[in-house]
């Protein structure tokens, strides 16, 4: 990309535009935006130079950096969806260590995490328990020392290839929500197993989980008993707004790839971007563009002064994706029947960009937090 004036915003600090330089830089040179089709070992690699190249420790500890992180996440989608994967994911699986775990689980788990040294993993949605994540049946008894866990999860990210779980299962100390905890457990436990892997169209390592009679000891819980959706909730509320800047990302590098196919595509005597059609399609994902960027930044911003951004987060979260769909839909459309065929960057945008409207809260969930909001507001 040539033009960052975004950069120059009021939301931003010196820093990081400093960061964006540096992450833009190496990620040229060591992330390439196609991998193989092992998508375990390509994920395997990715963790080990995210965390080599010292950028996992943003992602990992209590005083997290929103726009940092958003910018990182911004900046690796545009490169290489994959590789914004992993990275979001060591964040996402260790957010709840680094915010609720004890100094031991802390000293543990950490370090490993932001080298790179440790996979890491977040296991929260069930078959019955998605968007109603209240709803969870995965349950833990107290046992002594210990706790046993019984029960599935699936979707979970990193799934088979993670190092450790974060596991959000129902303890039962008072109905719904307030009756769930949180535990760390490692992948060799005892009772823990791989169900399924799953395959989506935008490969991940993604699994269902099993936990048959799987013995934890209550020094791995984090947080309180009985307080693990709240556990969940500020893991996520960290997150969120990173999920707008991934595609914010994607979009960014459609209309790059867009720009640059209109501006050399010969047809009917001249090129495709000398077409007013073309023109007010560029205009649109541009505009859709800078709007998402405004919005995910407005909220990393406010989220940085230690400001309440529920709201915003979800403007964010739910625009930007929104936004990304039909910018990448719209590149691919100049792109023709180029557009369509496998490995070609836009077609891989078009895959990648479409979960993302339906993990951390679909868009309809989003909808109603900002109208929830806004009610309480009136
Ligand atoms: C690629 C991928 C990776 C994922 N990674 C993880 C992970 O690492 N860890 C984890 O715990 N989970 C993960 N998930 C799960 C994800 O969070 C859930 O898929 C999501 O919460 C939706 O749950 P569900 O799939 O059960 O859909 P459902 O809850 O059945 O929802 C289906 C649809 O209903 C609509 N909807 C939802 N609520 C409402 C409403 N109130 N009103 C109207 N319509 C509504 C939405 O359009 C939604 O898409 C992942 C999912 C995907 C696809």
């Amino acid at each position: 990309m040539s033009d960052k004036h975004y950069l120059e915003w009021p939301f931003f600090e010196a820093r990081h535009a400093t960061l964006e330089k540096e992450l833009d830089a190496w990620a040229a040179q060591h992330v390439a935006h196609a991998h193989g089709d092992d998508v375990d070992a390509a994920c395997r690699q990715l963790v080990r130079q995210l965390g080599e190249g010292g950028w996992l420790r943003h992602a990992v500890g209590n005083t997290i950096d929103t726009r940092a992180i958003c910018l990182i996440r911004e900046t690796l989608a545009r490169h290489n969806g994959l590789a914004d994967f992993a990275f979001a994911m060591q964040g996402l699986g260790s957010g709840a260590i680094s915010l609720f775990g004890s100094a031991e689980n802390r000293d543990a788990y950490l370090p490993r995490v932001a080298r790179g040294d440790a996979i890491a993993a977040f296991a929260l949605s069930e078959p019955q328990a998605g968007s109603d994540v209240a709803a969870m049946q995965c349950a833990a008894v107290r046992d002594g020392d210990d706790y046993v866990l019984n029960g599935e999860k699936t979707w979970i990210s990193n799934g088979g290839i993670a190092d450790f779980y974060v596991v959000f299962a129902r303890t039962g100390e008072q109905p719904g929500a307030r009756g769930i905890s949180a535990f760390i457990v490692d992948a060799g436990t005892p009772g823990f197993g791989i169900a399924e892997r799953i395959n989506v169209i935008a490969p991940h390592p993604l699994a269902r989980l099993t936990f048959n009679n799987c013995r934890i000891p209550a020094s791995k819980r984090l947080g309180e008993a009985g307080q693990g959706f709240k556990v969940a909730m500020a893991t996520l509320d960290v997150f969120r707004t990173s999920v707008a800047a991934a595609a914010l990302g994607f979009a960014r590098r459609a209309l790059d790839e867009a720009m640059q196919r209109a501006t050399q595509r010969q047809m009917f005597g001249q090129v495709l971007a000398d077409f007013q059609l073309t023109q007010a399609k560029l205009a649109e994902m541009a505009t859709g563009i800078d709007t998402s960027a405004l919005l995910t930044y407005r909220a990393a911003w406010q989220r940085d002064q230690g400001r309440k951004v529920t709201k915003e987060a979800a403007m964010a979260k739910m625009h930007a994706t929104e936004t990304a769909q039909q910018v990448i839909d719209a590149a691919l459309q100049m792109f023709g029947g180029l557009g369509v065929v496998s490995g070609q960057p836009v077609e891989s945008l078009y895959r990648e960009i479409r979960a993302l409207r339906i993990y951390e809260g679909a868009t309809e969930v989003q909808q109603l937090i900002i109208a929830r909001e806004l009610l309480k507001e009136a």
